[in-house]
């Protein structure tokens, strides 16, 4: 008998999404609703020819690309197979057994299942309103506290806090924790982003981004993150070496330096969004107000949440039960077409 080490032992799997059969249409991962830009889908063509050779282990094209868009230095970035693998070997590098991972009450659940492989434990601060509440976390912190999580927006929630709150919680933290600013859902939160990447240079605070929302690049693997030098040194020594493959590096090139496809993007899902929770809310659903492509159904109670995703279902759409997340009576619906989201908003009308 073989066994795994103790704590992988011990480790509940990663809840992968359930997309039911194959003939429903997903409305579970928050895949973008708009295709990638055009231009992004060549310039990944052009590059399968030269999948003879290992990709730039450095980002070289990627990173300049990043700094051309963003207030972020190349030498602070770094690349990863998804956002994920930064997060995952940030928390790896950074905690261990003994410390605490300090997330929000609905965090990403990701997270934990980082701070399990870590071997180190994570605690939620509460929220309220399904809101990131900068002094519930702050209330949390302990000797033991190694690193603070905040996912700004929220998924699931959909939820968003200003900026100058998380400006704050830096300010009081110990210079000793280090801060992790999930932004996967950035592009669809109209607020001035600089002062976020500025916190980095000062060498506590750590910001990823994802080509797998607002890009519409899921499959493509691609997440960056701005890191304090001596921070990137050590999570480097954990990431896998040629971790994005030679197309989804020219995917997300030109995915970025498309500014015009991104802005239209975002702003088509968002008015999609904005009708689709506006018609919720009239049917008498409290839908927190998003600024991701997706929004948070609550139910009156985990029953109401059930026959939802039977009727749905029948319709023909899955959505992501939120169980885990301790919303038992919530579904998440991703943004999608618009007569999809009007298919479901007319499940749910017929519901509520
Ligand atoms: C989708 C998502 C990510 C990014 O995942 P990738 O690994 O980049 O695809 C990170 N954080 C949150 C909260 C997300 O929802």
């Amino acid at each position: 008998m073989i066994h795994a080490v103790r704590p992988v032992a011990a480790m509940a799997s990663y809840a992968l999404a359930d997309l039911g059969n194959a003939s429903l249409i997903s409305l579970a991962q928050n895949e973008s609703a708009v295709p990638p830009s055009p231009k992004a889908l060549s310039a990944g063509r052009a590059a399968l020819a030269r999948s003879t050779l290992y990709p730039d282990p450095d980002w070289h094209d990627l990173r300049r690309a990043i700094a051309a868009v963003h207030p972020v230095e190349t030498a602070s970035l770094l690349c990863g197979a998804g956002s994920m693998e930064l997060i995952g070997c940030l928390i790896r590098a950074f905690a261990g057994p003994g410390d605490d991972v300090l997330g929000t009450q609905y965090g990403y659940l990701f997270v934990a299942t980082a701070a399990q492989q870590a071997g180190t434990r994570y605690i939620r601060a509460s929220e309220t309103d399904y809101t990131v509440s900068i002094d519930a976390v702050l209330a949390r912190v302990t000797d033991i506290t190694r690193i603070v999580v905040v996912c700004n927006p929220g998924n699931p929630t959909g939820t968003r806090i200003p900026n100058a709150d998380l400006l704050r919680l830096r300010a009081a933290l110990p210079d000793n924790i280090l801060l992790i600013i999930d932004q996967a859902y950035a592009e669809f939160d109209d607020q001035d982003h600089a002062p976020i990447f500025a916190l980095v240079s000062r060498g506590e605070t750590v910001v990823t981004r994802t080509l797998s929302k607002a890009y519409g690049l899921a499959g493509a693997r691609v997440g960056w993150g701005a890191l304090p030098p001596a921070i990137g040194a050590e999570v480097r020594k954990l990431l896998n070496p040629n971790n994005i493959s030679n197309s989804s590096q020219a995917m997300a090139v030109a995915a970025i330096q498309d500014r015009a496809h991104l802005c239209a993007a975002v702003a088509e899902i968002a008015k999609i969004r904005n009708s689709f929770a506006a018609r919720l809310r009239a049917a008498g659903y409290a839908v927190p107000k998003s600024a991701t492509n997706f929004v948070l159904i609550p139910f009156s109670d985990i029953e109401a949440a059930h026959r939802a995703d039977r009727a749905l279902r029948e319709a023909g759409y899955i959505l992501r039960g939120m169980r885990g997340y301790g919303l038992p009576h919530c579904l998440r619906a991703t943004i999608g077409a618009a007569r999809d989201m009007e298919a479901v908003a007319q499940t749910l009308e017929v519901l509520a």
